[in-house]
């Protein structure tokens, strides 16, 4: 099995329950739900994506031949960054996302990065079954698409989106839920509808794009 790697980064997690850890981003080119072809977003399944996921061009990008090579490249990217931010104690932490990362994510590679100390988690769109347990399972849905994973830690979602309504996953095996708002250009309007719906629903927690305001990846 070899890898399709868009890039790999340090970084500190900007959204979700995670916001503020630091880590390392990983990110696998490809999608099923969209190809990354902007003349192709507008009849996209997923058309409000913000990442680019096409090709393996960017920092420690490529195509990594197994799944040692690619933890050891994650570990070096941990390990130089950690000390240099003066933080080596803390838990490795690899958040692996895309794209959608359970087009390539296996157990090999899951088990090869706990071996070298890593937290693993996951950023999915739930339309595949990840392969293996993993430390942190966070599904954001996207409306017109079959959910396949109904259960993990965090349930994610954009908000507002058609076909999606969050009254649609409260019922699924999630310990947090998070809703997130729609960025774009009516990025306002969405945050404060957003907040009228945490505000109102209080299972639901408002998920804040952090990077984006503090200008990091
Ligand atoms: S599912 Fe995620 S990676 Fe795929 S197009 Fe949508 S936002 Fe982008």
């Amino acid at each position: 099995m070899s890898y399709a790697v868009k890039e790999i980064y340090f970084t500190w997690q900007g959204e979700g329950v995670h916001t503020g850890r630091p880590g390392v981003f990983l990110r696998f080119a490809g999608c099923n739900l969209w190809d990354g072809v902007e003349s192709h977003r507008e009849n996209a399944v997923c058309w409000f994506c913000d990442t680019n996921f096409v090709g393996t061009n960017g920092p420690g990008g490529g195509r990594y031949n197994s799944a040692a090579d690619l933890a050891d490249r994650v570990l070096e990217e941990w390990t130089s960054n950690a000390l240099r931010a003066g933080n080596p104690a803390s838990e490795p932490f690899v958040v692996c996302t895309g794209g959608e990362p359970l087009l390539q994510l296996d157990g090999f590679l899951v088990d090869e990065l706990r071996a070298r100390g890593f937290y693993v988690a996951v950023e999915t769109n739930g339309t595949l079954p990840p392969p293996v347990e993993v430390d942190w399972l966070c599904v954001s849905p996207k409306g017109g698409s079959q959910l396949a994973v109904r259960a993990g830690d965090e349930l994610k979602l954009v908000y507002p989106q058609h076909s999606a309504s969050p009254e649609a996953f409260l019922s699924l095996d999630f310990d947090h839920f998070s809703l997130q708002p729609l960025d774009g250009p009516d990025r306002e309007r969405n945050t404060r509808l957003a907040l009228d719906y945490c505000r109102n629903h209080p299972r639901w927690r408002l998920s804040v794009q952090t990077h984006k305001l503090l200008g990091i990846p």
